[in-house]
């Protein structure tokens, strides 16, 4: 079949990936000049299987009311205006509204379980996927096997990580709880902070890498496969008839493709001109603009943007840097090395569709990351400002996140088009398994995890639309 991917960020690009082992002909579209240029670009780093928690929980909703009016606050919901006519091109306020009630929803012990156990299997399922990619590509991309340690600093925040790891061990999950020198034995380089430090947990299994470099370099291998990747293209409008998706019609968008008359492939490219592509199956992988997409088809999936910011500096003193992956419970981030870089991530804002760093406001949680960094790792990398002679990277990310963090994947209501997306705080430790998992439902295959075979916990993961 011919199959065409919008989207060339971590869940794209591994879609096409396996669509090819599968025998397919692969086209990308993306409108950036490169894959994971979006939300994929610059996150935390880590392959995740065992810190999967969803945002919803029964304390959830008083935190987030708590959270409303501090700018520092980790989870942070900035209720937008409902708006109409054209600037609601992406839902306006009522789509973030609509979503909140569906997160409030999922705010109960019930639907917590539920949903860890299928976010745990997909978990699973994709790990095994990552490095069969792995062994087949020889891909490189500062990877580290270390496991992922999650340490405290409050004895009652810690009491409470005991209660969470029976659960997850309960599911196969291996979470260690662990006292402060254990924690400090599996990550030397937090002795400066360790006074601070009540205990943690740690999973061994876990690990961390670029998914940056991880997806440019598979799309890559893509291309050399055969894919052809369409860099600099808005994918304008989905054309349906009869209730099928007939062919989709892009544009280039960038200096790039526009410009030189031929895209950074070496395609010729006519500058302004509408094209339309036809293909036997459509797959929308376009992280959280995949649900304006789909509604232009009246396909409806609750995924919103989840605002995270990270920052990314140059490790001054090696030797002290963390080479496990460490979530600060305090700070609620992530500090993983990537190479001579210390990447730190994290903060959710339930916001709008705005990925910029110059407001005041994100300029402040910026600044928390950098602050977070030299308290735990005084003088271990070079956190100073540009004024100050330093050379920071901050950036930020939308999130795809849906209501229950489990991603949406399988087909729609729409005859030729499929779904893969809403991957919210986890896209890159399951892009693997959720591109695996399409590719072979697209095949018409039943994917082993939809058989309950994927970490022995006999969960079967349900996939949209089935
Ligand atoms: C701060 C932060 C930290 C994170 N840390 C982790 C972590 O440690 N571990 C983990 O597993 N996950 C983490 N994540 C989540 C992870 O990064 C995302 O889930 C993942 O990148 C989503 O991938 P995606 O391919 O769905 O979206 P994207 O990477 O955004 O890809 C979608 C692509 O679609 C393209 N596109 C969209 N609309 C159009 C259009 N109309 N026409 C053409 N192209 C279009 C975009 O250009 C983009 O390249 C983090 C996220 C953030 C923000």
């Amino acid at each position: 079949m011919k199959i065409i991917v919008l989207g060339a960020g971590i869940i794209g690009i591994s879609t096409a990936w396996h669509l090819l082992e599968l025998g397919h002909e692969v086209i990308v579209i993306d409108r950036q000049p490169n894959a994971a240029l979006e939300t994929s670009f610059a996150n935390a780093g880590q392959i995740s299987v065992s810190y999967c928690e969803p945002w919803a929980n029964k304390d959830a909703p008083l935190k987030a009311l708590k959270w409303m009016f501090s700018k520092e606050a980790p989870l942070l919901f900035r209720p937008q205006w409902p708006t109409f006519g054209p600037t609601a091109k992406f839902g306006g306020g009522w789509q973030q509204w609509r979503w909140g009630m569906q997160f409030l929803g999922q705010c109960n012990d019930a639907a917590f379980e539920c949903n860890v156990q299928q976010i745990v299997a997909l978990g699973a399922y994709s790990h095994l996927a990552l490095k069969d990619i792995v062994d087949a590509t020889g891909i490189d991309y500062n990877r580290l096997e270390r496991g992922i340690a999650h340490y405290f600093t409050d004895q009652h925040a810690f009491d409470a990580a005991g209660e969470a790891a029976l659960l997850m061990q309960k599911y196969g999950v291996n979470r260690q709880v662990l006292g402060r020198d254990a924690i400090l034995k599996i990550e030397p380089a937090l002795k400066s902070f360790a006074s601070h430090i009540v205990g943690g947990t740690y999973t061994d299994s876990d690990e961390s890498g670029d998914a940056r470099v991880f997806t440019q370099k598979l799309a890559q291998v893509c291309a050399a496969r055969g894919a052809e990747i369409l860099y600099g293209h808005d994918v304008l409008a989905l054309n349906m008839s009869k209730n099928t998706i007939k062919s989709i019609a892009i544009q280039a968008v960038n200096t790039l493709a526009r410009g030189k008359n031929k895209d950074i492939n070496g395609h010729k490219n006519d500058e302004f001109e509408v094209k339309t592509l036809i293909a036997d199956a459509f797959v929308v992988a376009c992280g959280s603009y995949t649900a304006p997409l789909l509604r232009t088809v009246g396909v409806d999936v609750p995924i919103y943007p989840g605002k995270g910011y990270s920052a990314t500096f140059k490790i001054l003193k090696p030797e002290l840097a963390p080479n496990v992956s460490v979530i600060d419970d305090q700070a609620k981030c992530a500090m993983t090395r990537l190479g001579d870089q210390l990447r730190v991530a994290g903060t959710i804002e339930i916001s709008a569709y705005d990925n910029s760093i110059d407001s005041e406001l994100s300029q402040i949680r910026c600044r928390m990351l950098a602050k977070r960094v030299e308290t735990v790792l005084p003088g271990v990398c070079d956190t100073r400002s540009l004024e100050e002679g330093g050379s920071p990277n901050y950036w930020a990310g939308l999130r795809p996140a849906t209501p229950t963090n489990i991603p949406v994947i399988g087909k729609t209501k729409v005859g030729k088009l499929w779904v893969n997306a809403g991957h919210g705080t986890l896209g890159w430790t399951h892009g693997a398994g959720s591109g695996k998992a399409l590719a072979e439902l697209i095949d018409g295959k039943v994917p082993e995890i939809a058989q309950g075979k994927a970490m022995n916990s006999g969960t079967e993961f349900k996939f949209y639309g089935f």
